[in-house]
């Protein structure tokens, strides 16, 4: 027993002198010299293959033995150095944090230590090291100094460093890409909670990328999302709040930002910006850019909420018209959610029978005399009764309805149109997804064939967009259909690219020059009526038809004629009406219409009026709003209040605003804002501060989420008309300026 543990007490004592001892002059005495030349060429081995080195110092830290390669690595022979504080080979670190891994902070501890960090500049770079040491001690036990290792890491630190960097940052723009830059909202939003500090994101989304990177190829459109990255890092001033989620699609997330007017102001700004013309190796291309912004906490508590919206609203600038930005606003959810079950309603429509094909005339300008009719998609929702295409032709394009839905109008006008007397025409809508897929033409022979009407009274209408595809498909399409003898007419022009371009080289038979292109003849001038001018001498001169849509007025018509429009449609002459009323028009084959309708256009005005609430001492009244601008506005609704009364505006979704009565007419008030509204980014008027819900629950407040006009509902018994707190004009500026002040 005694011996086995005397033996094993000496076993311990080698391994660990072997482990400390580099070098046989340092604790060899242990062992045989043949034992000790052994380990020593294996050390010197391992030194000259450059895997690591060795370092010993005495008590002050002072080298007393290093390896050669290390030693010139760092400017001198091992002998040059020794006597020389080890420290003084390497750079002092400042950080805090980072010296808690370091060098100086362990070996002033005496104490074991593996893979401390120290730097050091070779040639100009910096290079890593890994230092690992093992306290000595002398005959006494004191500390005797340290024998130590190292390797050179910077190879590693170097990958290690990139790998994170591209698990972080878009390769592309250099911009922190979306998990990054989702972090960044997260963590933000994590440390504002509870602080009173807001948080905004913008989605970003360029217009017309893809067609960029369609027709001049992808390394231009790299180019391209490089200079847009640029510009947008340039604006914002700190490229790490500027992110790339994949696309031409980014994100921005502004902290402490909760002014509406600034963001506005921020977003217009960008989209002026990245919509000034790019040169890329000397080409010049043009791009837009549509922004949704939402603002933490206000339209989200949580960053997937915020995105959602900020999604939403993104979706919704896009929707009315691009080169815009919106605000999200709880009426985005509410449409997306009609949306939803509109298209769960739209699925089962066709076979419900609650389809209906309608056709508008479209006559001859200088006969009135009707040459055919454009079939119009009428849908009879059973609750909601009809639901304008212009609504539901996008959702069912979204949910991929359209090409049953398509081919379903198309057979159906076509055996309408079979069944009418004399030569009249049919024109049908196709959209870009039927006209992308392959089975359009044999889809179009069959109606013809199957119905027996002869393809030249056919005339199927294409929207511009289809030209945003793969050219040689599109050319190939545009041949098929013209193989079958149908006729084409480009739909729509003037609302999108309305590039002459495209007439030049499709087979168009006509061109149907759109509504607002229409309305701008005589809102906006001669402006217009020169770019319609050109475009009938152009159709002119290749043989082609042209049509006004959306003629209401007489003046318009007039406009049209002069410009020498060939063919009109429009509710002067007829709205769109069911194959029987048609059928009885056109007895005899021919149907000349007397135009009826107003002389002048009436100019389009957006509806002013808005349901709001009011506040005045503890009374929550309705109201009705009327012509408001940025400054004040009309209120209806309530009785008898003195010039001079001032109360709280409740817009909805927290948007408070104090108003002073100035004008006072009975039951009408014209009052002033204390804090001008700003642009909504859909041509309204929002509040630039909202009253979070937070502070309005401290108040024994709730918004009622029924009422996307209101905010407010008090938690009373008296059914929610008394407000328990903010009873004066100056709290509720409080609460509103507290809004502002968290700013
Ligand atoms: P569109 O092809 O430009 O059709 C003309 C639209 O203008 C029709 O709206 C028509 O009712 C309306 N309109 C005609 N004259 C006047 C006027 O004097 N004043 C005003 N304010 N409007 C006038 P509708 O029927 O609501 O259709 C809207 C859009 O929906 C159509 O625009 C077309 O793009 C699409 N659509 C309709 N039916 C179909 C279809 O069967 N297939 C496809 N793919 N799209 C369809
Ligand atoms: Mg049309
Ligand atoms: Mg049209």
């Amino acid at each position: 027993m005694g011996q086995d543990s005397t033996s094993g007490a000496n076993a311990t004592a080698a391994t660990s002198a072997r482990r400390a001892s580099p070098f046989a002059r340092w604790g060899g005495g242990k062992r045989d010299t043949a034992e000790q030349d052994e380990h020593s060429r294996l050390l010197r081995n391992y030194e000259e293959m450059g895997l690591g080195w060795f370092w010993a110092t005495d008590a002050e830290g002072r080298i007393t033995y290093i390896s050669e390669q290390i030693s010139t690595m760092l400017g001198g022979a091992p002998d040059a150095l020794i006597g020389r504080d080890l420290l003084s080979l390497f750079q002092s670190v400042n950080s805090e944090v980072e010296k808690r891994r370091t060098l100086p902070f362990h070996l002033i501890r005496h104490a074991r230590f593996e893979n401390a960090q120290a730097h050091a500049e070779v040639d100009g770079e910096e290079r890593c090291f890994a230092l690992s040491g093992q306290p000595q001690t002398d005959a006494k036990g004191g500390f005797a100094g340290y024998l130590g290792h190292g390797i050179d890491v910077t190879e590693e630190r170097l990958s290690a460093a990139q790998n994170s960097r591209a698990a972080a940052y878009d390769t592309l723009t250099g911009l922190p890409n979306r998990r990054k830059v989702t972090d960044l909202l997260d963590d933000t939003i994590k440390a504002f909670r509870g602080k009173k500090r807001p948080c905004a994101v913008l989605l970003i989304n360029l217009d017309r990328f893809k067609q960029i990177n369609d027709t001049m190829g992808h390394p231009v459109g790299d180019a391209l999302l490089k200079q847009v990255a640029e510009r947008l890092a340039k604006i914002i001033g700190d490229a790490e709040k500027v992110g790339r989620l994949g696309g031409d699609e980014f994100q921005v997330v502004l902290q402490d930002s909760h002014d509406r007017g600034a963001l506005g102001d921020l977003a217009t700004q960008i989209i002026e910006s990245l919509s000034h013309p790019y040169s890329i190796n000397g080409t010049r291309c043009i791009i837009g850019a549509s922004i949704g912004i939402a603002v933490n906490p206000y339209d989200g508590i949580t960053s997937e909420e915020l995105l959602r919206n900020a999604d939403l609203a993104l979706h919704a600038a896009k929707g009315s018209g691009r080169g815009r930005f919106r605000f999200f606003a709880t009426e985005l959810l509410k449409a997306a959610e009609d949306r939803r079950v509109l298209e769960h309603d739209l699925r089962d429509a066709l076979t419900k029978g609650e389809m209906a094909v309608h056709y508008q005339p479209v006559v001859n300008a200088a006969t009135n005399e009707v040459s055919g009719f454009e079939a119009l998609l009428r849908w009879n929702h059973p609750k909601r009764g009809r639901i304008s295409p212009a609504i539901f032709i996008p959702i069912a394009e979204d949910a991929n309805l359209i090409p049953a839905l398509g081919e379903w109008t198309l057979r159906q006008a076509c055996m309408d149109a079979a069944q009418w007397p004399g030569e009249l025409r049919v024109a049908v809508n196709v959209s870009p997804i039927q006209f992308a897929s392959e089975k359009l033409p044999k889809t179009v022979m069959s109606a013809l064939a199957n119905s027996g009407l002869p393809a030249e009274r056919l005339e199927l209408e294409i929207t511009e967009s289809v030209f945003l595809g793969d050219t040689s498909e599109t050319d190939a399409r545009f041949a098929a259909l013209k193989r079958l003898g149908v006729r084409l007419a480009l739909d729509d022009f003037g609302t999108g690219y309305s590039s002459l371009g495209y007439l030049k080289t499709a087979p168009f038979d006509k061109i149907k020059i759109d509504q607002s292109f229409v309305r701008g003849t005589t809102e906006e001038g001669a402006r217009n009526q020169a770019i319609i001018a050109a475009i009938v001498a152009l159709a002119g001169a290749m043989g082609m038809e042209t049509t006004a849509e959306g003629i209401e007025s007489f003046d318009q018509l007039e406009t049209m004629k002069a410009l020498k429009v060939s063919h009109i449609q429009g509710f002067l002459y007829s709205r769109a009406v069911s194959n029987e009323d048609l059928a009885g028009y056109v007895e005899d084959g021919r149907w000349v219409i007397k135009p009826n309708g107003p002389a002048k256009q009436r100019h389009s005005r957006h509806a002013t009026f808005r349901r709001v609430g009011v506040i005045h001492d503890n009374h929550y009244y309705s109201a009705v709003l009327r012509n408001f601008s940025a400054s004040g506005a009309l209120i209806d609704g309530l009785v008898d209040v003195p010039q001079g009364t001032q109360f709280v505006v409740d817009l909805g979704d927290g948007q408070l605003v104090v108003a002073t009565v100035r004008r006072a007419l009975n039951s009408q008030q014209g009052v002033e804002f204390e804090q001008h509204l700003v642009d909504d980014g859909d041509g309204g008027l929002c509040t630039r501060h909202r009253v979070s819900p937070a502070i309005l629950a401290a108040a024994g407040l709730t918004s009622d989420p029924s009422n996307p006009n209101s905010t407010l509902v008090a938690k009373t018994e008296e059914g929610g008309l008394t407000l328990p707190a903010f009873h004066t004009i100056t709290e509720w500026k409080a609460a509103i300026e507290g809004a502002k002040a968290a700013a």
